[in-house]
């Protein structure tokens, strides 16, 4: 049970973490903060919070959990501004989608209060965001990624974990770069493609005529283009690293497809197609 727990960006994971343990009971009292007023009074109107704070120091100073589920980019404004009101045994976690950034904002802005930190990554979402797009059961059968390091409290550690537990999640830990690496290929470089992809017809005249006779494939492959600018620029940039070695990777095999459309050569294409088939297959 979580006696008080302060929710430092309440859209759809903070808020939906909110919803999935006041579902289950297993929070006495929940704050929310989020910049915007209007989120606040969102949250608070639709009952995924039980009252706002006007700052972010008035959000944690009682907490005895914090999670912080704004854009990456904002965390470390965050971690600095909570810093000097949190108890001693407060226990401060994430939601960010990549974790070295986020580990050297926390290092770097909670000082001495930095072992009470435990970096994590919710792996569900959908492309909506705001107060209105959390749901209680977001995580319900989903993965969650913590990501320790050294000075992590081993309490709070666990603390964390069974929050995510009871929030219904399956909770796994790795190590921070094996992280940012993995999350790298299997969402970060997708979103990149499907945000060009889309940007790119956009941007031409026929666009409505093109996207007219756009079928189930094209809604698949683009539903993550829906998703928001400013996380994902966040995203991108905070992930610098693993995503510009993926990108080099996969332009380098689209060179490859474009070299055997151009040749004529279907072997090389049945070669490529077949292989990724049966390893989406295999294990979806
Ligand atoms: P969201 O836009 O739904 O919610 C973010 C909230 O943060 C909003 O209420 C916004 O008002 C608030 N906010 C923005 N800047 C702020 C600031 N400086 N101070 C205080 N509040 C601020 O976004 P989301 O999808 O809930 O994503 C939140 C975090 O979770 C991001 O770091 C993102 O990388 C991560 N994440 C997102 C997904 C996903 O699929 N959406 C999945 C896993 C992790």
């Amino acid at each position: 049970m979580i006696k008080h727990l302060a929710i430092i960006g309440v859209g759809l994971i903070g808020g939906s973490l909110a919803l999935a343990l006041k579902k289950a009971g297993l929070v006495e009292q929940v704050t929310g903060y989020s910049r915007s007023q209007a989120a606040r009074e969102e949250a608070l109107a639709l009952g995924i919070i039980d009252n706002t704070a006007e700052s972010l120091a008035e959000a944690v100073s009682d907490a005895d959990m914090v999670f912080v589920a704004v854009p990456m980019g904002a965390m470390q404004t965050v971690f600095e501004q909570i810093a000097p009101h949190l108890k001693p045994q407060t226990i401060v976690t994430d939601g960010g989608s990549a974790k070295q950034q986020v580990i050297d904002a926390a290092r770097q802005a909670l000082g001495n209060k930095f072992d009470q930190f435990v970096p994590g990554h919710p792996i569900a979402g959908t492309e909506k965001s705001g107060p209105s797009a959390a749901f209680s059961e977001l995580y319900q059968q989903h993965r969650v990624v913590l990501t320790p390091v050294a000075e992590t409290n081993k309490s709070a550690l666990v603390r964390v974990r069974q929050m995510w537990q009871q929030a219904g999640a399956d909770v796994f830990e790795m190590e921070v770069e094996h992280h940012d690496v993995v999350l790298a290929a299997t969402s970060h470089l997708p979103h990149v493609l499907a945000f060009n992809l889309v940007g790119m017809l956009a941007q031409r005249e026929d666009c409505d005529e093109v996207l007219r006779y756009a079928a189930g494939g094209f809604r698949d492959f683009s539903r993550i283009a829906s998703s928001d600018a400013v996380m994902w620029r966040d995203i991108c940039l905070g992930n610098r690293s693993a995503i510009l070695e993926l990108l080099q990777q996969y332009r380098s095999g689209l060179d490859k497809i474009e070299q055997a459309i151009r040749q004529d050569d279907g072997d090389y294409l049945i070669d490529i197609f077949g292989r990724a088939k049966r390893a989406r297959d295999t294990r979806f």
